[in-house]
């Protein structure tokens, strides 16, 4: 940076230079925005610690001998999805990509004309199916798709499978009509059903009331491989509430088959990703939701974030801060037509950059010409630096007028 300002004859430059790099360097963030799986925040939060260390990656401390990286964790998973056999890679896109290469390349894909979606990121299955080697067979409508339309495409096409691509951030909502998997898996070509989302199981045997409502539509990775898909694809940083991996679950030949295709390799885990998945599957088999941080954050009563919310307006003390209703959301591209009630704190004028211009930033809401820092998303051992946080932006911005 020195050098940067030397040479643009602005010496005395070099601080700001510094001071601006760094902040470009990734760091933890305070999560006011209400959205839950925000992606620009890195999705589910989730503290992991490793210490330097090697790890048993890819050796067999039974027999001394080189193991599979993917053995314990995949085992793991599969138990917690139901499933034969499971295996991880670097996320859904690539599961989706690598599924469709080691098990399609060179023949048909039937997918539902209501299910060629674009996830975000420029993640179009038309375009993912080209790159795989695949060919896409499109079925039935935008609206309304089948048993009997797969079955033509069946009977007229060589298949390689029937994926199913779950509509994670858009509704079809009126005349519409869909095939479910148990009916599809009786056709003789297996189903792939990427779902995305990751909620594990319909029933959450983790959390200690019954499975929320917000959930009731939503599909699940034990309820799909029970309803008969060959393969089910989801995120791990979704509702699964873990790192950013992609999970590919089911018959323990196509998992094979998958994991010994090229690319299985290309889009591979490391052991700080594998280690961290481990450690959220032990937290599910273990029914401990609570210490899973998406689902304790889903949990937590209104009237909690209330008392929290009122606590650190007392604290702030300003004229300008009052406790707001507000709605947070799912994010991360799933359950569009979701919301959760929640409690947030409202700040006339926009303070929202010199929330960001701190050393733990907080990311709030702009809202109508006001800030809004919503605290379901927020861990409550953070309050007292949203509250500091808010005293000092409200003083910068008092100072400027
Ligand atoms: C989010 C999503 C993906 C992509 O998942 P990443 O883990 O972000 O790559 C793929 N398919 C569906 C249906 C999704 O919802």
């Amino acid at each position: 940076m020195a050098r940067d300002a030397i040479a643009a004859d602005r010496v005395e430059g070099a601080a700001e230079l510094a001071r601006r790099r760094s902040r470009r360097l990734l760091r933890p963030v305070i999560n006011g925005t209400g959205v839950l799986l925000h992606t620009n925040l890195g999705r589910a939060p989730l503290g992991f610690e490793s210490a330097a260390s090697y790890s048993n990656l890819e050796l067999s401390l039974e027999s001394g001998q080189r193991g599979s990286r993917q053995r314990a964790v995949g085992d793991l998973l599969a138990t917690a999805c139901g499933a034969e056999a499971a295996m991880v890679v670097n996320n859904c896109a690539s599961a989706v990509l690598l599924t469709l290469a080691a098990l399609g390349a060179g023949r048909g894909v039937a997918v539902s004309r209501g299910e060629m979606v674009e996830i975000g990121g420029g993640f179009r299955i038309p375009d993912v199916m080209r790159q795989s080697g695949a060919r896409l067979v499109e079925v039935g409508t935008t609206n309304r798709s089948r048993v009997d339309d797969y079955r033509r495409a069946v009977a007229e096409d060589d298949l390689a499978m029937i994926l199913k691509v779950h509509q994670s951030n858009y509704k079809i909502v009126g005349f519409t009509e869909d095939a479910d998997i148990g009916d599809l898996s009786d056709l003789g070509v297996p189903v792939v059903a990427d779902i995305g989302s990751g909620l594990l199981d319909a029933t959450c045997p983790w959390l200690s009331g019954p499975p929320p409502p917000w959930l009731a539509a939503e599909p699940a990775v034990r309820q799909t491989v029970k309803a008969g898909a060959a393969l089910v694809l989801f995120s791990g940083d979704k509702l699964f509430g873990g790192p950013q991996a992609g999970i590919i679950a089911g018959s323990r030949q196509l998992v094979e088959t998958c994991a010994s295709h090229p690319l299985a390799r290309a889009v591979r885990p490391g052991d700080l990703v594998l280690g961290a998945l481990q450690q959220v599957t032990l937290t599910y088999l273990d029914r401990r939701g609570e210490d899973i941080p998406f689902w304790a954050m889903v949990s937590t009563p209104v009237a909690e974030l209330d008392t929290r919310a009122r606590a650190i307006a007392a604290t702030v003390g300003s004229a300008s801060v009052e406790v707001t209703p507000t709605e947070a959301v799912p994010g991360g591209g799933t359950l569009p037509t979701v919301t959760f009630p929640s409690v947030g704190l409202r700040v006339a004028g926009e303070i929202g950059g010199p929330l960001r211009d701190r050393h733990r930033p907080i990311i709030a809401r702009i809202d109508d010409g006001s800030t809004v820092v919503d605290l379901r998303t927020i861990d409550p051992a953070d309050d007292d630096e949203v509250a500091n946080g808010l005293t000092e932006a409200i003083a910068s911005i008092g100072a400027e007028s």
